[in-house]
């Protein structure tokens, strides 16, 4: 029988409306036993993340404040939705144990993690499912790595027989049973761990959009989602900013080949996106999968007449970088000359220091420091058999009057970067949405 892990997100699960919205799709598939969940989100835009809530808790204990105002929010949130579902949750306990935390000094991890703990605990109770706590079976290490193996034989373990089971997303805990928790969203990652130990044919990403979109909707009006997009494509995506879930959640489903289906729980019917090791065979679908971009870059450009008989003359300059700490996006060159694209933010505190050192080691005839670029990834992995497609992107930036200041294509052969400046920025994508994107 097929395995779906089911991973729902907090605005899936802001109230007790939005969790029976939820338990209908968990019950519409006896596939989806393994559900992972993450605290209440905003009902509405002016609303509170119980996660912040849990936060606002904490600084203020810490600061020996007064905390009873968001305690007793959080308290109400549970307790209204636990009344509407029907359940019994011995909510005083629960909230008697977080008080007694905050007054004995608390830890943040600890009191972020409880909004995950409690609606797993509610929810459930409401499917009829087990519960399991991510503090039995999500393993950190003592200096507060992930520790991804020990965590992945507990947790095949513990949801082996499961017949139905809830886990609370975005903590674990150490040996020593200190929680620990992932970053901001880090419940998408929880979700990729147990769809891996449950060796699930697909993990289901339940949020409040129909799929990942193929550009920025505050740039681009109303753009269409992407059906299918493989793991390359969507890092590529994600790096240049399209944000649609936790980045390090990618990595434990991808390892083992299990797609990953962003859903909408507010529109069940959508098929959303399909995120994949590989196109489907015959997939005719977009040559375009995407577009996202950045701004905020420098350029270093160095010209040197007789550069490439020089050996070394490319290491040596990214030897100069390394050695100040400087991280670089993109390496253009010609025969004369060679530009390194550089964070404008991360270049500032050792800027002169760099091009000092560049000038001593390299002599170069010309050094120069571009600022105010914007660089722009057009990503798809059937771009390069498609004959026609880059001209397509080069023609509607020129018809658009853009002057393009650099390009790149990354090695694997997935992505076109172009580097414009940031006036030109939204314009570009514009231009290339419209021409190679929507008419396709
Ligand atoms: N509740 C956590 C947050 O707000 C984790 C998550 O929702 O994934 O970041």
């Amino acid at each position: 029988m097929s395995k779906t892990v089911v991973k729902f997100g907090g605005s899936s699960l802001a109230s007790a409306a939005q969790i029976k919205k939820a338990a209908a799709i968990i019950h519409a598939d006896d596939a989806r036993r393994f559900v992972v969940v993450s605290a209440p989100g905003k009902r509405d835009s002016a609303d509170t993340k119980v996660t912040d809530l849990l936060y606002r808790c904490c600084d203020l204990a810490a600061d020996a404040l007064n905390f009873d105002e968001p305690l007793a929010l959080i308290r109400e949130r549970f307790s209204q939705i636990a009344a509407e579902l029907g359940v019994t949750l011995d909510l005083d306990a629960e909230m008697d144990a977080i008080r007694a935390h905050l007054l004995a000094g608390p830890q943040r991890e600890y009191m972020a993690s409880r909004g995950e703990y409690l609606n797993a605990k509610v929810i459930s109770a409401y499917l009829g499912f087990d519960f399991l706590d991510a503090a039995s079976c999500v393993v950190f290490l003592d200096n507060g790595a992930f520790d991804a193996e020990t965590t992945h034989r507990k947790l095949s373990a513990a949801i082996a027989h499961s017949a139905g089971v809830v886990i609370p997303g975005f903590y674990g805990a150490m040996a020593d049973g200190t929680i620990r928790t992932f970053s901001r969203g880090g419940s998408d990652v929880t979700g990729a761990i147990v769809a891996r130990a449950a060796e699930s044919d697909l993990y289901e990403n339940w949020t409040d959009v129909s799929g990942m979109l193929a550009a920025d909707p505050r740039i681009v009006s109303s753009p269409r989602s992407i059906d299918y997009i493989t793991y390359q494509e969507l890092r590529e995506l994600a790096y240049m900013g399209a944000s649609v879930m936790h980045e390090d959640a990618v990595f434990p489903v991808r390892k083992a080949g299990i797609p990953i289906n962003i859903r909408n729980t507010n529109a069940p019917a959508d098929a959303g996106t399909m995120i994949v090791p590989t196109l489907p065979q015959g997939y005719t679908g977009q040559r375009v999968t995407g577009i996202a971009g950045k701004t905020g870059f420098s350029s270093i450009h160095v010209e040197k007449s007789m550069m490439n008989g020089e050996v070394g003359f490319g290491a040596t300059l990214l030897q100069i970088l390394a050695a100040h700490g400087l991280p670089f996006e993109h390496c253009p060159t010609g025969i004369d000359t060679m530009s390194v694209v550089v964070n404008t933010a991360h270049l500032a505190p050792v800027r002169e220091a760099v091009l000092s050192e560049i000038e001593e080691r390299l002599h170069p005839d010309l050094l120069k420091v571009e600022d105010g670029l914007a660089m722009i990834a057009v990503v798809g992995e059937g771009m390069v058999f498609s004959r026609g497609t880059a001209a397509g992107i080069f023609k509607a930036i020129s018809d658009a009057g853009i002057n393009i200041r650099m390009i790149d294509q990354g090695s694997s052969e997935l992505n076109i970067i172009i580097g414009v400046q940031e006036e030109d920025y939204a314009l570009t994508i514009n231009s290339i949405y419209q021409s190679v994107i929507k008419t396709a």
